[in-house]
């Protein structure tokens, strides 16, 4: 089977990708065994059973596999699709993989490249192998900041660059594509990761808009969090307007929030879900 190169030389302007963003799926109640720990990350982390449940959903809906940025930014018509995208990098991504891969899916695996090889995260062969699978791999920062956005420019250009070559060496192709840690964007964020050779950065905020910072396509997700039924996400996923727009207003108000809150926000989620981990 043939696989697109990560090389990415599209053009922006007609890109209409329908994104969904998962982290790990691990056995029930066994949320701390990949990726993250803790409360706040685990939030993120869906059960097998309910994972295979979102996958019928999908298959369900859907009229054909799920496209990867690459496919999009090769076409001149039509550029829309849906693409299915995981953060984090956590050793759950293999199973993930594997699953999706007895259907003929191909999904975006974004890597925080300091936990490689770490307890709960992918080592390298597994990088590797996602790639040689035809899966897209992209950077999630080096260190996968608590605030992204509060990072000063040197840093963020540090986060992008260093993984990007770090995933570079081990996939043996340029990384030109990117997610946000925590969703945690700014537009200095996306100017960084322009200024490091990215030219796609996936965002949490739920929507189809792209957007261009410097070059780098910007691109929204619509979230999974454990919970959410099969046939949300599956909606999600076909882009149903009703479920598409009240995550958009579920995420305003929480953006209104943090910036009215600032700092009170973080805490109050801190006394919530407890200070270490993060998506
Ligand atoms: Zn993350």
């Amino acid at each position: 089977m043939h696989f697109r190169e990560q090389n990415l030389t599209g053009e922006a302007t007609s890109l209409k990708a329908r994104s969904i963003l998962y982290h790990d799926v691990t056995e029930p109640g066994d949320y701390d065994s990949s990726g993250f720990s803790g409360p706040a990350a685990g939030h993120y982390k869906l059960a097998w059973p309910d994972f295979e449940r979102h996958l019928e959903a999908i298959r369900g809906i859907l009229k054909s596999a799920p496209a990867t940025i690459l496919d999009l930014l090769a076409e001149t018509s039509p550029r829309a699709g849906f693409l299915l995208t995981f953060d984090d990098g956590g050793i759950s991504t293999l199973r993930i993989a594997e699953r999706l891969q007895e259907y003929g899916w191909r999904a975006h695996f974004f890597i925080s490249t300091d936990y490689v090889g770490k307890a709960g995260f992918l080592k390298s062969q597994h990088i590797v192998e996602l790639r040689r699978n035809g899966h897209v791999i992209g950077s999630h920062s080096c260190s996968h900041p608590r605030r992204m956005s509060s990072c000063s420019w040197d840093q963020l250009l540090i986060e992008w660059k260093q993984s990007a070559d770090i995933l570079a060496q081990i996939v043996g192709e340029p990384i030109s594509v990117a997610s946000v840690p925590g969703g945690n964007y700014s537009r200095k964020v996306a100017q960084a990761a322009a200024e490091a050779g990215m030219k796609v950065l996936f965002t949490s905020e739920p929507t189809v808009r792209p957007q261009i910072v410097d070059g780098c396509q910007v691109l929204g997700r619509y979230g999974i969090v454990r919970g959410m039924s099969a046939a949300s996400a599956a909606n999600l996923a076909a882009g149903r307007w009703a479920p598409c727009v009240q995550q958009l207003v579920a995420w305003k108000m929480k953006m209104a929030l943090k910036s009215i809150g600032g700092n009170y926000y973080e805490r109050f989620r801190d006394l919530c879900f407890g200070e270490s981990g993060s998506a």
